[in-house]
């Protein structure tokens, strides 16, 4: 059997099938119905935040973020390049440059001490990413951002769910995206979210997802079509009613892999930030100097049937797509290169059964 390096979570069948059955009732399957508007409240108390607006997937959401703040057009925006395509297509999809920050060594998130000697006048914002559910050093971040008056968005797609400082992950900066992609922690099958503590975004993010049309004769903005639609939001009410036992049993195989793996030299494994009520949503291991490159021990894993992932190889800043903009020799990434060179995401599921866990660990270690 093969095993994948994520399982989509999903609620039993007739829980699904009783959800969606009001739908043959109403006939009203998208644009933003009832089972949007219920999910919309369930994800706002669940996550903590202020306001919640639902998205068809992550990548529109902050899209959707990038064009309702108001940036000034051609702007520049630091982020990461150790991060999913999306984040960095966002930014240059938009209209914006991306101006690439290196990452800590530590947790693989935005180094925030490299941040301030990358603003220009041109600055508009800075998107860093909660890198596997890590969470950024949101308070440095708030300081520099309130210092130069930039815009902050975070791409929060891996940290669903988690708290820092006993507080929602999405409470900190202007806006955070999450993805619920069938791949993640928590899904929708496809879709996604941002949340914001400030109530005036929430009519615009709202107008900006269905068209720019608010009410039946006026258009107020260029806008797109990102609504998420009632199959997707019933799927999210039913996955909500059974993450907390998911999240739990990630922990198990996440703690598993910390037992089998801990103390081998070269073996780098995931840290476990102070304060946070982590997710445990992927479980990426670097080879540093370990009897084995990373690559080797990919291949090793697929001849057995098991398919982990080079995530994030290569860093976005150097996609061939960005190959005329220079970005990758603009800036020292030298850290973010060695981890992109060198990190392996090992299979994490809740149904993940110990004895595979046990398995991979083997053909890591012999
Ligand atoms: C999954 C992901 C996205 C995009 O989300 P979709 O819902 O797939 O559009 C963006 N950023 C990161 C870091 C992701 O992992």
């Amino acid at each position: 059997m093969q095993i994948n390096v994520t399982r989509s979570s999903m609620p039993p069948y007739e829980e699904y099938c009783e959800e969606i059955k009001t739908l043959w009732d109403s006939h009203w399957i998208t644009n933003m119905g009832e089972k949007h508007q219920m999910l919309q409240t369930q994800l706002e108390k669940y996550l903590d935040v202020d306001n919640v607006a639902l998205y068809t997937n992550g990548h529109l959401a902050l899209e959707g973020a990038l064009a309702a703040l108001n940036m000034k057009k051609g702007g520049e925006i630091i982020t990461t390049p150790f991060t999913f395509a999306s984040t960095t297509h966002a930014i240059v999809r938009l209209g914006f440059t991306p101006v690439f920050c290196d990452i800590n060594e530590a947790d693989y998130t935005i180094n925030a001490d490299k941040i301030e000697e990358l603003i220009t006048e041109k600055t508009v914002a800075i998107l860093p990413v909660h890198v596997y559910g890590n969470i950024c050093d949101v308070d440095k971040i708030e300081k520099i951002a309130n210092k130069y008056g930039l815009k902050v968005i975070y791409d929060a797609a891996h940290a669903f769910g988690e708290s820092y400082m006993g507080k929602g992950v999405a409470s900190f900066g202007d806006m955070s995206m999450f993805s619920f992609h069938a791949t993640k922690v928590y899904n929708t099958i496809e879709g996604g979210a941002l949340c914001f503590n400030n109530e005036e975004y929430k009519q615009v993010l709202n107008d900006m997802k269905n068209f720019g049309i608010r009410g039946q004769e006026s258009c107020m903005y260029v806008g797109g079509n990102a609504k998420m639609n009632e199959f997707q939001a019933a799927m999210g009410i039913c996955n909500l009613r059974h993450i907390d036992s998911w999240i739990e049993d990630r922990k198990r195989v996440y703690l598993r892999y910390i037992k089998n793996l801990s103390g081998v030299k070269g073996v780098k494994l995931p840290l476990i930030q102070e304060n946070l009520k982590s997710n445990f949503a992927y479980f990426p291991v670097v080879f540093d100097s370990y009897k084995y490159s990373r690559d080797d021990i990919y291949d090793k894993l697929k001849e057995a049937g098991i398919n982990s992932r080079k995530y994030f190889y290569p860093l976005t800043s150097d996609f061939e797509c960005y190959s005329e903009c220079g970005y990758s020799d603009c800036h020292d990434l030298s850290v973010a290169r060695i981890i992109a060179k060198n990190v392996l995401t090992l299979p994490i599921y809740p149904e993940l059964s110990d004895e595979t866990i046990d398995r991979i660990c083997d053909i890591i270690l012999n």
